[in-house]
């Protein structure tokens, strides 16, 4: 019945050539900030989206112009076709401790995450995790993702070997911590700099997988273990580098306090050698203008993780400093910070955050970050992030409306851009009709009304941990 359960094959295998019809939206340039500039956004209504036999985009057509009997083709007329959606920072192992209530970042940590995450030393639970997160990008229309997993290098393992067998775009790496958490949370700088070595010659560079050095953040990480983590981005060219920075008041104290020799937060990476044009930066929320001048000149980029910000009630990202700097901005759910593995609902939080600081998101610069503008800043968009002849054909096929009210709002709008803007507020996962990976089908709403997603493969076994393993483990934070 799905595809995906013969899928699992390499991406280098022939496919069938196929033919999607529907609106395609992709963007060719970015549309900026403020008021919703349409010269960026490339609007084809009603048209078919060629896929060659190497999973590859091979062209476009109108949808009158109907492609030869050799082409497998799917009718999806009137819904909306965009490029796969790309989430620069997401948790896997934060899934169990989603919406949990009360806690600002450092407590957050210690509280629930990481109970969650001492969980993965255990290599089954880490595989069943990790297949169960992959398979719920695709089911909110996410095909590539900078993840944290967590320290183990097991769970590095079953991240990159659910993300290979379906053909996806991932970029990960082991989480290094080797001060400030509990015990079995905590590694050493020879160690994670072995493990590290290893997981790299083992899958950086393999298929569609690329690794990150990743240092959780500066305050899990000695200066030693920084200083490793930049010697390893020195090695090895091609490797990215992920971590957090200035996402809550609180830690940035705790950081100026531990660095006193830094600058600022930021600072300190760059003390490392952390900061290229590979680095993801989440959150950024409390930069000044320096910093924000070294991230443009690095070439680094922060993803911005409004439903977590939010939620953890972090602050406002001031996206429009960023922009005047122009430094890379992309988009994230940050889950379990975020409350959402959904795109659709981030750029909603997007356009809430930059609402209370006056500042309008329009919808196109929304899904351009999420999609062409994500693609650029990880100088992947020779891959992904368009509908170019060539591009490595990850798209989803979405309802532009579903319910009567969404309906009703769409059939008013009266233009393209209020149409999406529509469709960017009142959709969510339950609007994506398939995700296509390299041009095979990885998720396929169920036709019959039940409302459980597909996703073809068996459900995950029951977690093996009872609810009362949580929280007992504390972080050691007794120099603050
Ligand atoms: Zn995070």
């Amino acid at each position: 019945m799905h595809p995906s359960i013969g899928g699992r094959a390499l991406i280098g295998q022939a496919i069938p050539r196929r033919a999607l019809r529907a609106d395609l939206l992709d963007f060719t340039g970015d549309p900026g900030l403020g008021t919703p500039s349409p010269g960026a956004a490339r609007h084809r209504p009603d048209h078919w989206l060629l896929i060659d036999e190497h999973g590859r985009i091979a062209g476009v057509q109108p949808g009158a112009q109907a492609p030869g009997p050799d082409w497998l083709c799917e009718d999806h007329r009137g819904g909306l076709l965009t490029p796969g959606l790309i989430d620069t920072h997401v948790h896997s192992v934060q899934l169990d401790v989603i919406a949990s209530y009360g806690a600002e970042l450092l407590d957050w940590l210690e509280r629930y995450t990481f109970p969650a995450e001492a969980r993965h030393a255990d290599a089954a639970h880490a595989r069943a995790q990790a297949e169960a997160f992959a398979d719920g990008l695709l089911a909110h229309g996410t095909t590539a993702a900078v993840v944290f997993p967590s320290v183990h290098a097991a769970s590095v393992d079953a991240l990159f070997g659910a993300a290979q067998r379906l053909g996806m775009r991932l970029i990960t790496g082991k989480v290094l911590m080797d001060r400030h958490a509990p015990d079995d949370l905590r590694d050493d700088v020879a160690e994670a700099q072995a493990q590290c070595e290893s997981l790299i010659a083992r899958w950086h560079g393999t298929e569609r997988l690329a690794f990150a050095v990743t240092p959780r953040f500066a305050a899990t990480s000695t200066p030693e273990q920084l200083t490793m983590a930049g010697a390893l981005l020195e090695r090895h060219s091609g490797v990215y580098m992920q971590t957090h920075v200035a996402e809550n008041r609180a830690e940035v104290a705790w950081i100026a306090k531990l660095f006193p020799e830094a600058r600022s937060y930021l600072d300190v990476y760059q003390r490392a050698g952390l900061l290229n044009e590979r680095a993801v930066l989440a959150h950024g929320i409390w930069l000044d203008d320096a910093d924000r001048a070294l991230l443009a000149d690095s070439g680094a980029q922060i993803a911005h993780s409004p439903s977590s910000n939010l939620f953890l009630g972090s602050g406002l990202f001031d996206w429009q400093a960023m922009a005047d700097a122009r430094v890379h901005v992309s988009l994230a759910s940050d889950v379990g910070g975020g409350t959402s593995l959904s795109m659709l609902r981030t750029m909603a939080d997007a356009y809430r955050v930059q609402a209370l600081r006056g500042v309008r998101l329009s919808a196109f610069k929304a899904l351009y970050t999420a999609t062409l503008g994500a693609a650029r800043a990880l100088r992947l968009d020779h891959e992904i992030g368009s509908l170019d002849v060539g591009r490595v054909a990850d798209v989803t096929v979405w309802d532009w409306a579903s319910g009567a009210v969404a309906r009703g709002r769409d059939a008013l709008a009266r233009d393209l851009h209020e149409r999406l803007f529509a469709w960017m507020m009142l959709a969510d996962e339950r609007n994506l009709v398939t995700t296509l990976v390299a041009g095979r089908t990885q998720y396929k709403r169920r036709s019959d009304d039940s409302g459980a997603p597909s996703t073809g493969r068996p459900k995950a076994a029951a977690p093996p941990w009872g609810a009362d393993a949580a929280g007992v483990l504390g972080a050691d934070r007794g120099d603050t």
